[in-house]
């Protein structure tokens, strides 16, 4: 089994520190390969490549950037079924889900692509007649991508993407559960004909390879997403060498149900959203809060409904949702159900691994009761297929309920009632504020990030992306005399 290494300068380096075995989430019994973290000095110079690229890269035309791109695009499109399955097997999401995000990375590298054929600047009316008054964007530099392994083919497109597309150049640190497929998926759009240098991607741990890119002279600008205490770090590096920086971080989203919703949808959606990649979205639902006239009808539903998900290897096509990440993850998981269930919590279904399946990092879809507001399963984010659930008098009161927590990324409403729809629209904080829709999922060309604790900085997707990886230039031009 060839073990795979960093990618720096446009070719895979020597293996670095040591060897890391990758278990199948699905089934540990199963090797599914092998990976080398960089060293401390391959790391370096993956940001000396990008600062010596840079200014190639810069002086291409962004038509000209876009058009790799779009050769991207179509190697990822060959390699889509190969590439989901490495994904599959390495962080456990089900294979019908991974490939809906392999093809999600394909429209957003066509979608980054065209960017390289749009407006960069705008003309402005000068206070003086003879001048000419537009602003510019450009490139900033080299920029360093930290990303998770949850989505390990969508978030690292939809960084990289924009950056590339907008003259910068790359170094990507990938999550230590998804440097397989990072390693593949640096071969795939490595291949597309970028310049040596211009996309560079480091395996290994983020605590000392990717605090050490952080703090980096050669970094420009940093995009992370991940907890919230890694994007604190993460801060703290980018203050240092004053590098301009974007976090996203965790979410514990709500959906309030009042008595009007379409139970059948509601409970639908709910679950989509919260049991689909055995809950490890950002934005999957981890609460529901009913008002008094809905609680018992939709618990029974909910649990019923909870009861009938197919859990099972990430390579069978026919399961609802797959295993966790890891053991770390599951112990992590199911500790913090036991201690919601100290602090009064009932678990109605769920709690433990299920059984008849191969020796993985399995926790069935739980629904945890009677949740004390404020307690550890109201506020903590778990990142596993749980559901906390509440209950609140009026929309006012739900609405308060779901807004007591330090993050604010998704959010979900179900009702056909305008006017407390409305009410939740104007006061729910949250970056992505949804009606009759599930919390989980973005929209590439629309603007993706939360408020509060869910983020900092820039928004990412669509436009604003450009807001992100560009510097504006303000440029006045006069005739010479
Ligand atoms: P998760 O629990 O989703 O793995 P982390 O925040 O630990 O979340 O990891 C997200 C990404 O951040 C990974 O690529 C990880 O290696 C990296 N990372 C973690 N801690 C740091 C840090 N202190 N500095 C830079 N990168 C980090």
């Amino acid at each position: 089994m060839d073990v795979i290494t960093s990618y720096v300068h446009g070719a895979f380096v020597a293996p670095g520190d040591g060897r890391r075995s990758v278990h199948d989430p699905s089934d540990t019994t199963r090797v599914v390969g092998e990976w080398s973290p960089a060293t401390e000095l391959q790391a370096a110079q993956a940001a000396e490549a990008a600062r010596a690229a840079f200014p190639i890269w810069d002086a291409w035309t962004a038509p000209a950037r876009g058009q790799v791109l779009f050769k991207a695009a179509t190697l990822l499109e060959q390699e889509r079924d190969a590439l989901a399955r490495l994904a599959s097997s390495e962080m456990g999401k089900p294979i019908g889900e991974m490939g809906g995000e392999v093809d999600r990375g394909i429209a957003l590298l066509r979608y980054y692509a065209g960017e390289g054929t749009r407006a960069i600047g705008e003309v402005y009316p000068s206070t003086m007649a003879d001048a000419l008054l537009f602003s510019r964007r450009t490139g900033i530099g080299p920029v360093l991508l930290i990303t998770p392994w949850n989505f390990p083919v969508a978030i690292p497109i939809w960084k990289m993407a924009p950056a590339l597309v907008f003259g910068n150049t790359v170094v990507w640190k990938p999550a230590e559960w998804a440097s397989l497929t990072a390693a593949h998926l640096a071969r795939v759009v490595g291949a597309a004909g970028f310049p040596p240098g211009v996309l560079n991607v480091i395996l290994g741990p983020g605590k000392s390879l990717g605090a050490g890119l952080t703090r980096h002279a050669a970094i420009r600008a940093i995009s992370f997403t991940g907890s919230r205490s890694a994007g604190m770090s993460i801060a703290h590096g980018a203050l240092e060498t004053g590098a301009k920086f974007q976090l996203e971080m965790g979410g514990k989203n709500p959906a309030i149900v009042l008595e009007d919703a379409d139970l059948d949808v509601a409970v639908e959606r709910i679950l989509s959203s919260a049991m689909r990649s055995a809950g490890q979205k950002c934005t999957a639902t981890s609460r529901v809060i009913a008002l008094p006239g809905v609680l018992a009808r939709l618990r029974e539903a909910l649990v019923e409904r909870t009861r009938t998900l197919k859990q099972g290897p990430a390579l069978d096509e026919s399961v609802y949702l797959g295993p966790v990440v890891s053991s770390a993850q599951r112990d992590s998981i199911l500790a913090k159900v036991e201690a919601g269930v100290a602090e009064g919590g009932v678990v109605l279904t769920g709690a433990q691994g299920p059984r008849d399946l191969p020796p993985g990092h399995w926790v069935a879809p739980t629904l945890v009761d009677q949740v004390r507001p404020g307690g550890l399963l109201h506020t903590e984010e778990l990142f596993g297929p749980v559901v906390a659930l509440f209950s609140a008098a009026t929309v006012q009161e739900a609405v308060a309920l779901a807004n007591a927590v330090p993050y604010g990324l998704s959010a979900s409403l179900f009702t056909r009632d305008l006017d407390r729809a409305l009410y939740y629209i104007w006061h729910m904080e949250a970056g992505l504020v949804r009606v009759n829709d599930e919390s989980a999922g973005v929209e590439y060309q629309a603007p993706f990030g939360g408020v509060k604790e869910s983020s900092w900085g820039w928004r990412e997707q669509g436009r604003a992306a450009m807001e992100f990886y560009t510097e504006t230039h303000t440029i006045t031009v006069r005739p010479s005399r």
